[in-house]
């Protein structure tokens, strides 16, 4: 887990810079290395980096739209076929 050990000193520096301009310079970093939405996803044990159903690599880019996302694209695809058969 080194992205989520980087994103967590990334944002711990930024938040305890004693200069604005380093907080926010320290903020963009971490946004920039993994983006708010995902770091919160990943304290509150949501998401996965590996797809649940076939194990491939989550993109980053699905992670950083989607950090709740379980599965790859195709297997959430199927999925939602799946589930979408309880509504006809
Ligand atoms: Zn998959």
């Amino acid at each position: 887990m080194t992205d989520y050990m980087e994103i967590t000193e990334a944002f711990h520096q930024a938040r305890t810079a004693p200069d604005v301009t380093d907080r926010a310079t320290g903020l963009e970093e971490a946004d920039r290395i993994g983006g708010v939405a995902l770091v919160q996803a990943r304290l509150q044990g949501q998401g996965a980096e590996f797809c649940i159903d076939c194990d491939e690599a989550i993109p980053a880019k699905r992670r950083a739209a989607a950090p709740w996302a379980e599965r790859c694209i195709s297997c959430q695809d199927d999925h939602d076929k799946r589930e979408g058969r309880r509504h006809g």
